[in-house]
């Protein structure tokens, strides 16, 4: 479909929408345009009675025998195979559990034990800063035996020295949405004998992921974003079945092959279980779930599809602002670069977001200067994107943004 028969008849193409029928499925007020799904997912409807049950019913009634009654201590494994079919791995591949951040400290650690002559954890500068973080943690731990090293986003590759032993990258940059060939790389990967570690936060839930099909090694994600798990929702790990037998860092009772014999030795479990650390929470993974369990019900094809159309709408909406008003494109028109969002860069970015919220438009800023329009297909229509976007005309042409509060920046952004 062109461009130019979208701009035809937005209503017609929402009523034609085989996704349309999920927006229903979420709390969304009237009016507002939320274009912040991929930092925290609406809120689907099903998740406030599923976590009143898990509350009242488990936890009131059940109280501790829930652990068995309620299937509490299976709930990790549970959801991490349905993430499993979401993004191509096999059950028993994925636990949901822990944050990202603590995951990609698991992933690393156990991909350096499998190469144990090597020192380096290679990524790219510019990646989300938690996973370079996690990485030059480990370094400092390590005493220095281990390296972290973050190179420019295009010389990643060439970095591939056979002192690598695992590159830790972002399928979809989460600034600019650029989506990463994850079979190629990790085919460059394992080329030089080193393992590659797949950050899929902006991915899960938004493009097709193939985790298997690429011959990934290890994987991690968030389940507060397209995942809609939540604030702060468990995140989730992938192992490849090849790689299960890899030694925890994190030696936690939860990843114990008998956790209630309370043995004095840590002895890991079999299988993906021994990359869980702690007790389960329990209401986080609860409200995780009923997000998976929405997004099991759509088909992936059709999101990516949408997800696309609609960026498209969007860039071609906004061409005569970047005219205007000077935005320009921070992301790629391509659609096999392009990840679920549209990205511009504009020097009052952070203003402009402030007082886009008076329009009822949530979008995010990324420092320095990049505004964040995320596309979640579940949930927006044709004619959201439209409206945005006049909604931008209006900030601009009235200046909206020039006021003394936004130019006051908030801790949170
Ligand atoms: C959102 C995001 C994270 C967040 O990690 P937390 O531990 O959940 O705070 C990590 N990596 C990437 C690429 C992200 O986009």
């Amino acid at each position: 479909m062109t461009v130019t028969s979208l701009a035809a008849d937005l209503s017609e193409l929402d009523r034609a929408d085989p996704l349309a029928r999920f927006r229903d499925r979420f709390h969304l007020r009237d009016g507002l345009i939320y274009l912040d799904g991929n930092s925290l997912g609406a809120l689907p409807r099903a998740t406030a009675a599923r976590l009143q049950q898990v509350i009242a019913d488990e936890w009131g009634e059940g109280l501790i025998t829930s652990w068995l009654g309620a299937e509490w201590s299976t709930a990790p494994q549970r959801i991490g195979d349905k993430i499993a079919r979401l993004l191509g791995a096999d059950p028993g591949e994925i636990v949901a559990t822990d944050s990202t951040s603590v995951n990609i400290f698991k992933a690393l650690t156990a991909a350096l034990s499998l190469r144990p002559g090597r020192s380096k954890i290679l990524s790219e500068k510019t990646n989300f800063p938690t996973d370079v973080y996690m990485m030059q943690g480990i370094e400092a731990f390590s005493g220095g035996r281990v390296k972290a090293v973050a190179v420019d986003p295009a010389a990643v590759l060439d970095a591939l020295d056979d002192d690598v032993a695992v590159l830790l990258l972002t399928q979809v940059h989460y600034k600019s949405g650029r989506v990463r060939d994850m079979a190629e790389v990790t085919r460059r990967a394992h080329a030089a004998g080193a393992l590659a570690v797949w950050d899929l936060s902006h991915s899960a839930g938004a493009i097709e992921v193939d985790l298997n099909g690429a011959q990934a090694d290890f994987a991690i994600g968030c389940g507060y974003k397209f995942l809609n798990g939540g604030p702060g929702a468990p995140a989730y790990l992938f192992a490849a079945a090849r790689h299960q037998a890899a030694t925890p860092v994190l030696s936690g009772w939860f990843g114990h092959a008998r956790p209630f014999s309370f043995e004095d030795d840590y002895d890991p479990a079999a299988g993906i279980t021994r990359f869980l650390c702690g007790t389960p929470p329990v209401l986080g993974l609860a409200a995780l779930e009923a997000g998976v369990d929405l997004l099991l019900e759509a088909d992936m094809g059709e999101l990516r599809r949408k997800s696309l159309r609609l960026g498209d709408l969007f860039m071609e909406r906004m061409e005569p602002l970047c005219d205007r008003h000077g935005f320009e494109l921070a992301s790629e028109r391509d659609p096999a670069l392009r990840g679920s969002q549209v990205a511009y860069a504009h020097p009052q970015a952070y203003q402009i977001v402030q007082a886009l919220k008076e329009y009822d438009v949530v979008a995010d800023f990324r420092a320095p200067d990049i505004l964040r329009f995320g596309l979640t297909p579940l949930y927006l229509r044709h004619r959201d994107i439209a409206e945005t976007v006049e909604r931008l005309e209006q900030v601009c042409a009235t200046r909206a943004w020039d006021k003394p509060q936004y130019h006051q920046r908030a801790a949170v952004t």
